[in-house]
């Protein structure tokens, strides 16, 4: 069907755990037998360095026509419905590698970076604009990031009222606890709790301006239904905004943010690495305090 592309074998040298990849393990539900989709590894025969889009879309259908290759309803991903990267060795299609200058560990972060940069690709967001941001992990640190750098200060709500910043590179506003009622609102409401999602979207409904944005990146759980308080939607004029993965252009442009800042990313996001002996145990050594990305090494 694909995509008539060239299949490149790959060595995998690191793999992202993402925090979908951590929902999987605990609700034992994995839909293949090696997870991992944020992966650095080797081009074999060429002996070069690549980072892999997991996203392989089939390019005929009426989403890919359209170039919405985010969107292709017959996408395979990788680590998801077919083999990821802890497999160690890969065949990917040549238009799904980028290849690199170096293994350098940050380019593990490219997934959840072009997450961010197709969501903000969405919007038309301005320096001017107040920004609300409901979420604490990874995710929310790189949204930050890329906020900051466009010069805007989010506020932040979460569970624990803060974020992890040792290095006091990520600037942000007022910052909340969840439970706390927050008197202002905002025009862009980000929500990107991930899988734990309370009352998240409640929270960004009454936090938002009139005529303002929620825009979606929380990975909801199959069959998540949240009570709405859809009159408020209606008389405000708020929009709800989904973000789902990314476009191979979203993906280069993450490159070059990653090469153009140097390693700044990796002050921003905290790293761990582990070896591969059990998903139990990637569990566990990703919930050590203050990891926030845990990357599995496979050479
Ligand atoms: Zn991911
Ligand atoms: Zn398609």
């Amino acid at each position: 069907m694909k995509n008539k592309s060239k299949l490149i074998s790959i060595s995998v040298e690191k793999v992202g755990v993402c925090g979908s990849d951590k929902q999987k393990i605990l609700q034992n539900s994995l839909s293949v037998k090696y997870l991992g989709h944020e992966i650095i590894g080797i081009d074999n025969s060429l002996k070069k360095y690549v980072a892999v889009n997991p996203n392989i879309h089939c390019g005929t259908c009426f989403y890919c026509r359209r170039k919405e290759f985010n969107l292709c309803s017959n996408v395979k991903a990788i680590g998801n419905n077919i083999e990821g990267g802890l497999k160690g060795t890969l065949q990917i299609p040549i238009d799904n590698l980028l290849y690199l200058e170096s293994n350098n560990v940050k380019y593990t972060l490219l997934d959840p970076l072009a997450v961010i940069i197709h969501g903000l690709s969405l919007i038309n967001i301005k320096e001017e604009d107040s920004v609300l941001i409901i979420g604490n992990g990874t995710l929310a640190k790189i949204l930050i990031w890329i906020l900051n750098k466009k010069n805007i200060t989010p506020s932040l709500v979460n569970r624990r009222g803060c974020i992890e910043n040792p290095k006091g590179t990520l600037k942000t506003n007022e910052t909340y606890k969840y439970t706390k009622v927050i008197s202002k609102k905002f025009k862009y409401t980000f929500e990107i709790v991930g899988y734990e999602q309370v009352d998240s979207i409640e929270t960004a409904i009454s936090n938002t301006q009139k005529n303002g944005y929620i825009v979606c990146f929380g990975v909801f759980p199959k069959g998540y239904y949240a009570p709405i308080e859809l009159r408020s939607l209606f008389e405000n004029e708020i929009k709800i905004q989904g973000v789902r993965s990314f476009n191979p252009k979203d993906f280069k442009i993450a490159k070059k943010i990653l090469d153009d800042t140097h390693d700044e990313i990796l002050d921003v996001i905290n790293i761990k690495h582990t070896k591969f002996v059990s998903y139990e145990q990637l569990l566990i050594e990703s919930k050590i305090k203050n990891v926030d990305k845990l990357i599995v090494d496979l050479k």
